[in-house]
Protein backbone atom coordinates (compact mmCIF):
# COMPACT_ATOMS: atom_id res chain seq x y z
CA UNK A 1 0.00 0.00 0.00
CA UNK A 2 1.25 3.45 -0.67
CA UNK A 3 0.86 6.40 1.16
CA UNK A 4 0.84 10.09 -0.47
CA UNK A 5 1.75 12.29 2.74
CA UNK A 6 0.07 15.45 2.96
CA UNK A 7 2.10 18.87 2.24
CA UNK A 8 1.41 22.20 4.00
CA UNK A 9 4.03 24.70 2.09
CA UNK A 10 4.04 28.40 3.49
CA UNK A 11 4.95 30.82 0.33
CA UNK A 12 6.22 34.02 1.81
CA UNK A 13 6.22 36.24 -1.58
CA UNK A 14 8.69 38.55 -1.04
CA UNK A 15 8.05 39.34 2.79
CA UNK A 16 9.86 39.61 5.54
CA UNK A 17 13.97 40.46 6.61
CA UNK A 18 16.98 38.12 7.74
CA UNK A 19 15.76 39.36 11.71
CA UNK A 20 11.97 38.66 10.96
CA UNK A 21 12.52 35.26 9.37
CA UNK A 22 14.75 34.07 12.27
CA UNK A 23 12.18 35.25 14.85
CA UNK A 24 9.35 33.23 12.98
CA UNK A 25 11.31 30.32 13.01
CA UNK A 26 11.82 30.27 16.77
CA UNK A 27 8.07 31.04 17.14
CA UNK A 28 6.79 28.40 14.59
CA UNK A 29 9.11 25.39 15.24
CA UNK A 30 7.69 25.78 19.03
CA UNK A 31 3.88 25.36 17.57
CA UNK A 32 4.47 22.24 15.72
CA UNK A 33 6.98 20.28 16.99
CA UNK A 34 5.18 17.27 17.76
CA UNK A 35 3.33 17.51 14.04
CA UNK A 36 4.23 13.77 12.78
CA UNK A 37 1.48 13.27 10.02
CA UNK A 38 2.32 16.18 7.05
CA UNK A 39 5.99 17.45 5.29
CA UNK A 40 5.80 21.24 6.56
CA UNK A 41 7.85 23.40 4.01
CA UNK A 42 9.07 27.13 4.10
CA UNK A 43 9.38 29.11 1.26
CA UNK A 44 11.43 31.74 1.80
CA UNK A 45 12.83 34.71 -0.04
CA UNK A 46 16.42 34.40 -0.87
CA UNK A 47 17.59 36.30 1.43
CA UNK A 48 16.79 34.32 4.26
CA UNK A 49 17.16 31.24 3.37
CA UNK A 50 20.90 30.91 4.76
CA UNK A 51 19.78 32.09 8.34
CA UNK A 52 16.95 30.02 8.44
CA UNK A 53 18.71 26.81 7.10
CA UNK A 54 20.62 27.21 10.65
CA UNK A 55 17.21 27.89 12.55
CA UNK A 56 15.76 24.55 10.72
CA UNK A 57 18.40 22.50 11.19
CA UNK A 58 17.49 19.06 12.75
CA UNK A 59 13.69 20.32 12.94
CA UNK A 60 10.80 18.58 10.90
CA UNK A 61 10.19 21.96 8.49
CA UNK A 62 11.64 21.97 5.27
CA UNK A 63 13.31 24.92 3.72
CA UNK A 64 12.47 25.43 0.10
CA UNK A 65 12.83 28.49 -2.39
CA UNK A 66 10.30 30.31 -4.49
CA UNK A 67 12.06 30.21 -8.11
CA UNK A 68 15.30 29.75 -9.54
CA UNK A 69 17.24 29.94 -12.77
CA UNK A 70 17.23 26.76 -15.06
CA UNK A 71 21.53 27.67 -15.70
CA UNK A 72 24.11 26.42 -14.01
CA UNK A 73 26.20 29.76 -13.40
CA UNK A 74 27.39 32.42 -15.73
CA UNK A 75 26.73 35.60 -16.96
CA UNK A 76 23.24 35.41 -15.89
CA UNK A 77 22.93 39.09 -13.36
CA UNK A 78 20.63 38.47 -10.58
CA UNK A 79 19.49 34.51 -11.31
CA UNK A 80 20.08 31.92 -8.48
CA UNK A 81 21.13 28.71 -8.93
CA UNK A 82 20.16 25.37 -8.19
CA UNK A 83 23.11 24.66 -6.45
CA UNK A 84 22.95 27.69 -4.36
CA UNK A 85 20.03 26.73 -3.26
CA UNK A 86 21.02 23.62 -2.05
CA UNK A 87 23.76 25.15 -0.79
CA UNK A 88 21.85 26.68 1.76
CA UNK A 89 19.98 23.55 2.85
CA UNK A 90 16.88 23.89 0.23
CA UNK A 91 15.49 20.85 -0.89
CA UNK A 92 12.25 22.44 -2.41
CA UNK A 93 11.33 25.14 -4.90
CA UNK A 94 8.49 26.67 -6.24
CA UNK A 95 8.39 27.19 -10.04
CA UNK A 96 6.09 28.84 -12.51
CA UNK A 97 4.33 30.47 -9.79
CA UNK A 98 1.06 32.87 -11.94
CA UNK A 99 2.96 35.76 -10.01
CA UNK A 100 5.97 34.66 -12.04
CA UNK A 101 4.15 33.79 -15.07
CA UNK A 102 2.08 37.07 -14.85
CA UNK A 103 4.65 39.76 -13.70
CA UNK A 104 7.97 38.48 -14.92
CA UNK A 105 6.77 36.66 -18.51
CA UNK A 106 8.01 32.96 -17.05
CA UNK A 107 6.72 30.82 -20.19
CA UNK A 108 5.97 27.13 -20.33
CA UNK A 109 9.09 26.19 -21.74
CA UNK A 110 11.40 28.10 -19.12
CA UNK A 111 9.45 26.88 -16.57
CA UNK A 112 10.06 22.99 -18.24
CA UNK A 113 13.27 23.33 -18.18
CA UNK A 114 13.40 25.16 -13.92
CA UNK A 115 11.31 21.90 -13.41
CA UNK A 116 14.19 19.76 -15.17
CA UNK A 117 17.29 21.37 -13.83
CA UNK A 118 16.09 21.42 -10.15
CA UNK A 119 15.41 17.35 -10.49
CA UNK A 120 18.69 17.23 -11.84
CA UNK A 121 20.55 18.35 -8.54
CA UNK A 122 17.76 16.45 -6.65
CA UNK A 123 15.49 19.75 -5.18
CA UNK A 124 11.93 18.69 -5.65
CA UNK A 125 9.88 21.10 -7.59
CA UNK A 126 6.42 22.61 -6.71
CA UNK A 127 5.00 22.90 -10.04
CA UNK A 128 2.44 25.60 -9.87
CA UNK A 129 -0.37 25.82 -12.21
CA UNK A 130 -4.18 27.58 -12.77
CA UNK A 131 -6.47 29.41 -14.49
CA UNK A 132 -7.26 32.72 -14.37
CA UNK A 133 -11.17 34.05 -13.66
CA UNK A 134 -11.94 34.59 -17.44
CA UNK A 135 -10.91 30.88 -18.41
CA UNK A 136 -12.71 29.43 -15.86
CA UNK A 137 -15.52 31.38 -16.77
CA UNK A 138 -15.53 30.50 -20.22
CA UNK A 139 -15.23 26.91 -19.10
CA UNK A 140 -11.90 26.55 -20.39
CA UNK A 141 -9.88 26.42 -17.00
CA UNK A 142 -9.33 21.96 -17.15
CA UNK A 143 -7.64 22.28 -20.36
CA UNK A 144 -5.60 25.63 -19.34
CA UNK A 145 -4.20 23.52 -16.23
CA UNK A 146 -4.02 20.02 -18.27
CA UNK A 147 -1.67 22.07 -21.02
CA UNK A 148 0.56 24.07 -18.57
CA UNK A 149 1.40 20.39 -16.49
CA UNK A 150 2.17 18.81 -20.00
CA UNK A 151 4.24 21.38 -21.31
CA UNK A 152 6.15 21.89 -17.79
CA UNK A 153 6.39 18.36 -17.52
CA UNK A 154 7.43 17.50 -20.88
CA UNK A 155 10.08 15.06 -21.55
CA UNK A 156 10.62 13.86 -17.78
CA UNK A 157 11.11 10.48 -17.60
CA UNK A 158 9.05 8.63 -15.28
CA UNK A 159 11.40 8.47 -12.13
CA UNK A 160 11.87 11.91 -12.65
CA UNK A 161 7.84 12.91 -12.29
CA UNK A 162 8.16 10.84 -9.57
CA UNK A 163 9.54 13.50 -7.46
CA UNK A 164 7.65 16.39 -8.33
CA UNK A 165 5.08 18.13 -6.55
CA UNK A 166 1.96 19.81 -8.15
CA UNK A 167 -0.15 22.89 -6.78
CA UNK A 168 -3.20 23.30 -8.47
CA UNK A 169 -3.53 27.38 -7.61
CA UNK A 170 -6.89 29.29 -9.31
CA UNK A 171 -5.16 33.06 -10.10
CA UNK A 172 -8.53 34.49 -9.08
CA UNK A 173 -8.42 32.52 -5.64
CA UNK A 174 -4.89 33.48 -4.75
CA UNK A 175 -4.37 36.49 -2.01
CA UNK A 176 -8.41 37.77 -3.01
CA UNK A 177 -10.12 35.97 -0.26
CA UNK A 178 -11.96 33.62 -2.54
CA UNK A 179 -11.10 30.13 -2.15
CA UNK A 180 -12.31 27.68 -5.27
CA UNK A 181 -14.73 25.41 -3.63
CA UNK A 182 -13.16 22.05 -1.94
CA UNK A 183 -15.40 20.19 -4.76
CA UNK A 184 -13.89 22.70 -7.63
CA UNK A 185 -10.58 22.32 -6.32
CA UNK A 186 -10.85 18.17 -6.13
CA UNK A 187 -11.89 18.88 -9.49
CA UNK A 188 -8.98 20.30 -10.44
CA UNK A 189 -6.72 18.17 -8.21
CA UNK A 190 -8.18 15.08 -10.20
CA UNK A 191 -7.84 16.36 -13.72
CA UNK A 192 -4.11 16.76 -12.98
CA UNK A 193 -3.70 13.70 -11.40
CA UNK A 194 -4.84 12.24 -14.72
CA UNK A 195 -2.56 14.29 -16.76
CA UNK A 196 -0.24 12.58 -14.48
CA UNK A 197 -1.59 9.32 -15.15
CA UNK A 198 -1.23 9.72 -19.09
CA UNK A 199 2.45 10.58 -18.63
CA UNK A 200 3.34 8.05 -15.87
CA UNK A 201 0.90 5.41 -15.70
CA UNK A 202 -0.16 4.31 -12.05
CA UNK A 203 2.85 6.02 -10.57
CA UNK A 204 1.10 9.17 -11.11
CA UNK A 205 -1.07 8.15 -7.54
CA UNK A 206 1.92 9.08 -5.72
CA UNK A 207 2.56 12.56 -6.40
CA UNK A 208 0.83 15.34 -4.00
CA UNK A 209 -0.78 17.73 -5.37
CA UNK A 210 -1.63 20.52 -3.54
CA UNK A 211 -4.39 23.54 -3.66
CA UNK A 212 -3.32 27.06 -3.54
CA UNK A 213 -5.39 29.78 -2.75
CA UNK A 214 -6.78 31.85 -0.08
CA UNK A 215 -6.31 28.24 2.48
CA UNK A 216 -6.67 29.74 6.11
CA UNK A 217 -6.53 27.80 9.64
CA UNK A 218 -10.51 27.57 9.29
CA UNK A 219 -11.01 25.98 5.65
CA UNK A 220 -8.26 23.20 5.69
CA UNK A 221 -9.65 20.72 7.56
CA UNK A 222 -12.69 20.78 4.88
CA UNK A 223 -10.47 20.71 1.51
CA UNK A 224 -8.37 18.07 2.78
CA UNK A 225 -11.19 15.69 3.14
CA UNK A 226 -11.20 15.96 -0.60
CA UNK A 227 -9.39 12.44 -2.09
CA UNK A 228 -7.25 13.96 -4.55
CA UNK A 229 -6.26 17.25 -2.50
CA UNK A 230 -3.30 16.26 -0.21
CA UNK A 231 -2.04 19.28 0.89
CA UNK A 232 -2.31 23.44 0.48
CA UNK A 233 0.69 26.07 -0.83
CA UNK A 234 -0.30 28.96 1.33
CA UNK A 235 0.74 32.35 1.22
CA UNK A 236 -0.94 35.04 3.36
CA UNK A 237 -1.52 32.72 5.93
CA UNK A 238 1.86 31.50 6.44
CA UNK A 239 3.26 34.89 7.47
CA UNK A 240 2.30 34.78 11.16
CA UNK A 241 3.77 31.57 12.60
CA UNK A 242 0.96 31.33 15.37
CA UNK A 243 -1.48 31.18 12.52
CA UNK A 244 0.17 29.25 9.91
CA UNK A 245 1.19 26.69 12.67
CA UNK A 246 -2.66 26.70 13.90
CA UNK A 247 -3.72 25.85 9.91
CA UNK A 248 -1.05 22.96 10.15
CA UNK A 249 -2.69 21.45 12.90
CA UNK A 250 -6.08 21.95 11.56
CA UNK A 251 -5.51 20.08 7.98
CA UNK A 252 -5.84 16.71 10.27
CA UNK A 253 -4.66 14.57 7.54
CA UNK A 254 -5.88 11.30 6.82
CA UNK A 255 -3.35 9.10 7.82
CA UNK A 256 -2.94 6.66 3.88
CA UNK A 257 -4.23 8.37 0.98
CA UNK A 258 -4.01 5.54 -1.56
CA UNK A 259 -4.56 1.89 -1.13
CA UNK A 260 -4.09 -0.79 -3.22
CA UNK A 261 -0.49 0.33 -5.20
C1 LIG B 1 0.30 31.68 -3.06
O1 LIG B 1 1.00 32.67 -3.01
O2 LIG B 1 0.76 30.66 -3.58
C2 LIG B 1 -1.05 31.72 -2.49
C3 LIG B 1 -1.82 30.69 -2.62
O3 LIG B 1 -1.40 32.88 -1.82
P1 LIG B 1 -2.68 33.09 -0.85
O4 LIG B 1 -2.70 31.92 0.09
O5 LIG B 1 -2.39 34.38 -0.15
O6 LIG B 1 -3.90 33.13 -1.70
Amino acid sequence: MAIRRPVIAGNWKMFKTVSEAEDYAVKFLEEVKDVTDLDIILCAPFTALYPLKNELEESIVHLGAQNMAWADEGAYTGEISAQMLQDVACTYVILGHSERREMFGETDGEINKKVKKALTVGLTPILCVGENLNLREEGKAVERVQGQVSRALEGLSTEELSRIIVAYEPIWAIGTGKTASSKDAQQMCASIRATLTSLMGLDAEKIPILYGGSVKADNIAELMTEPDVDGALVGGASLDPLNFAKLIINANPLPARVEGI
